[in-house]
């Protein structure tokens, strides 16, 4: 499997407001990839660029590190943050079908 990469993409997640569930800060956007195997996540390699949420730096390091949450508490956050991105790149205008 290749695995699909678009900076411009990166960059367009990177831009919007923190999706995590409650936060919503503007400006510290990281584009925050799965780590999930069904995503393309691999030893020593990255998810495809179209798996991304867009976490601020707190919540991305909560949601892939965070002692506080469980595994599936993770995942769960990270999957809702995703679903969220994902609609916010096509409302805004950030994907665009030709
Ligand atoms: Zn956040």
């Amino acid at each position: 499997m290749s695995h699909y990469r678009n900076e411009k993409l990166r960059r367009a997640v990177a831009s919007l407001p923190c999706q995590a569930e409650d936060c919503g800060i503007e400006g510290q956007t990281q584009a925050s990839h799965s780590n999930q195997l069904r995503d393309g996540k691999g030893m020593g390699i990255k998810a495809h660029d179209y798996r991304l949420a867009a976490l601020c730096v707190a919540c991305h390091q909560q949601i892939d590190q965070g002692r506080d949450l469980s595994r599936s508490e993770r995942q769960e956050r990270w999957d809702e943050a995703h679903r969220r991105t994902i609609g916010l790149l096509f409302e805004r205008g950030l994907v665009v079908v030709k």
